[in-house]
């Protein structure tokens, strides 16, 4: 299935009048509100006539001039006319070829509706003709000209007499900016043509044509949006289970999110559209891992089957009905889900190596690290339980660390590399190929625990009746703790989901609880507090679907609670372990409250900090 526009120009159809029946049934309404509205149809219909380059020409932020030139198919001279005409179009001719409409344009109405604003023109020549012709939209006069094959429409003077509306146009920067926008959402979307855009006699934005290779995209969204896009985003690529559904594309990374909805880019079978679904459903994949009221950014590419989407409820077809809304949400929510769970730290650029380590010290001492030795921790340290431990072995504490060795050549490439050391008893610092990993700690850790909490909950039951509870562990001596009427009531009308926590608390008197179980994740943490913080939750909550309705939050504030506290002294072992699991935990590059977890300090950036190499 392949449903989008590509540059092979359609053998042209001519242009005939709609029947009335079809007339009646197009989405009806005004298309020219200011001058990117002409230049958004403009561009469709260059598209549409399968042009390669197309040029863009304003004067007065295109109030005074639109011009715009493509390469594409052409128009007949017995045909030209007709474009004028409303309701007459090359693209649809039935009701079918309506239903399942694959051009940008086929209400026949936007050459009309500007004409009737604003002084055009049409000069066009197809291939196999001698020269070209020039139509006026006003006189109806028609004279042979010159002109290669392709199409120029000018538009001159907009609202010229309906000088009412011209006052709600706003500054000459504001209407240009309007129409660069409008360029932007089509390159965006095809690669495959080059643009250009001129504003009084100066060249204010130019996207070259990418050739066919899988990188096309990738560059055009580097050359619209910014380098920083391609580089602070991931990469999707999902199809639904009964391949309805494509979505391609590119999501910023939580970092990468703004203040306002502006970079989020979606397009529909080729079409630049807002769309509720997609939007509710992008901000849903992002909601375990954004910050806030933060907004994302994205370019999300949707290929439907042309037949389950409607294009035409609205006049400027920028917004399109599905038939089954639930199967997109579904689809951009899992693409991008997907894409986001990803651990980035592997993608760190292995090119960033600027300089070799400095060499080994004169005197080696004895390695405290090597990559053969497995990553054994301390039983007995109180977090050993999360971070992976087995047994005692060496406990080596952070003063050790001027004792390390250069990384040696045999070494696995860990992305978040080797720890060195703990500061302030916040943050790891590591050491990886490209320079200086910082770790936030306890955030990261956070997130290792939510992430494990959740697959739990997640996870097939071991029976057929049982539903999935987090693993419970009784505690050799069960904890008592004074409760409060608050208290003592929570755990009677949540007995079931306190079971489905792997909390076993009862009451022992009408003002103590006493705990028997903890979720065998946070064994080692405070069963009164993890108690405490859980009631304190459930409070908020009527007795039944608490999980449904808040398993993200209860689980969040269990981790939270769970996770290595600050100022808790790790040694180089069990630091090292808990960048192992950052590596390969699902969104552990945000904390549960969306914050970033490590950040990187290239050499090259540091190299800057002290201006070295100038
Ligand atoms: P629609 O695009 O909905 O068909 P328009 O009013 O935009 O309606 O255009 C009317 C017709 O004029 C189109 O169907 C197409 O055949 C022709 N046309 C318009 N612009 C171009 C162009 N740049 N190149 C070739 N044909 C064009
Ligand atoms: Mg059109």
């Amino acid at each position: 299935m392949n449903t989008l526009p590509n540059s092979t120009p359609p053998t042209r159809r001519p242009i005939c009048e709609l029947p009335h029946e079809l007339v009646s049934q197009i989405a009806a309404g005004e298309v020219v509100e200011r001058p990117a509205s002409v230049v958004r149809e403009l561009l469709d219909n260059a598209l549409d006539a399968g042009a390669t380059q197309i040029t863009l020409r304003l004067l007065a932020g295109g109030v005074r001039l639109i011009v715009l030139e493509d390469d594409g198919a052409g128009i007949l001279r017995e045909e030209l006319a007709l474009a004028f005409q409303r309701h007459a179009t090359s693209k649809i001719a039935s009701l079918s070829e309506l239903e399942s409409v694959l051009t940008m344009g086929f209400r026949g109405e936007a050459l009309a509706a500007i004409n009737s604003i604003a002084q055009c023109s049409i000069l066009s020549r197809v291939s196999g003709q001698n020269h070209a012709y020039l139509l006026d939209g006003r006189s109806g006069e028609l004279q042979p000209a010159a002109r290669s094959v392709g199409t120029t429409v000018e538009v001159k003077e907009l609202f010229f007499s309906t000088p009412a509306r011209r006052k709600f146009l706003k500054t000459d920067a504001t209407e240009l900016a309007h129409c660069i926008e409008a360029v932007r959402r089509h390159a965006l979307v095809r690669a495959d043509v080059g643009f250009a855009v001129w504003h009084e006699g100066k060249l204010v934005a130019q996207w070259r044509r990418q050739p066919a290779t899988p990188e096309a995209l990738e560059q055009r969204l580097a050359d619209v949006l910014g380098a920083d896009f391609v580089t602070h985003s991931v990469a999707l690529n999902y199809a639904n289970s009964d391949a309805r559904i494509r979505v391609w594309g590119r999501a910023g990374v939580p970092d990468m999110a703004r203040a306002r909805t502006d970079q989020q880019f979606c397009y529909v079978n080729g079409r630049f559209v807002r769309d509720k679904t997609i939007a509710h459903a992008a901000r849903s994949a992002y909601e375990d891992v954004l910050h806030g009221q933060r907004q994302p950014v994205y370019a999300l590419y949707l290929e439907i089957e042309p037949t389950r989407v409607d294009v035409n409820v609205h006049p400027t077809k920028i917004e399109v009905r599905f038939r089954d809304s639930r199967e997109v949400h579904q689809a951009v929510r899992h693409a991008l889900e997907d894409a986001l769970a990803a651990p980035r730290a592997a993608l760190l650029g292995a090119t960033d190596i600027t300089h070799a380590p400095d060499p080994a010290p004169s005197t080696p001492a004895t390695p405290i690290y090597t990559s053969n030795r497995p990553l054994e921790l301390a039983a007995s340290t109180p977090y050993a339980p999360y971070l992976g431990a087995k047994s005692e072995t060496s406990g080596h504490r952070v003063q050790d660390v001027a004792l390390l060795w250069p990384p040696s050549k045999t070494e696995p490439v860990w992305p978040l590399g080797r720890a060195l050391a703990q500061l302030h008893g916040i943050y790891i610092l590591a050491q990886n190929a490209q320079g200086l990993i910082v770790v936030d700690m306890h955030a990261a850790h956070e997130r290792i625990v939510y992430e494990r909490l959740k697959a739990q909950l997640s996870a097939p039951a071991a029976h057929n009746d049982a539903r999935p509870a987090l693993v419970s562990q009784s505690l050799l001596i069960p904890v008592t703790l004074a409760a409060t009427a608050h208290e003592s009531a929570t755990v009677q009308t949540h007995s079931e989901t306190l079971h489905t926590l792997g909390l076993d608390i009862s009451a022992l008197s009408a003002s103590t609880l006493v705990v028997r179980g903890v979720p065998a994740t946070l064994a080692q943490g405070d069963a009164v507090e993890l108690a405490r913080a859980v009631l304190a939750e459930l409070a908020q909550h009527e007795a039944s679907g608490v999980i449904q309705r808040a398993q993200h939050e209860l689980l969040a504030s269990m981790a939270c609670h769970g996770a290595v506290r600050a100022n808790r002294q790790l040694t180089l072992d069990e630091m090292n372990a808990l960048l192992r699991q950052m590596e390969s935990t699902p969104r552990s590059d945000q904390c549960n409250h969306g914050r970033p977890t490590w950040r990187a300090l290239s050499l090259r950036e540091l190299d800057a900090l002290f201006l070295r190499g100038r």
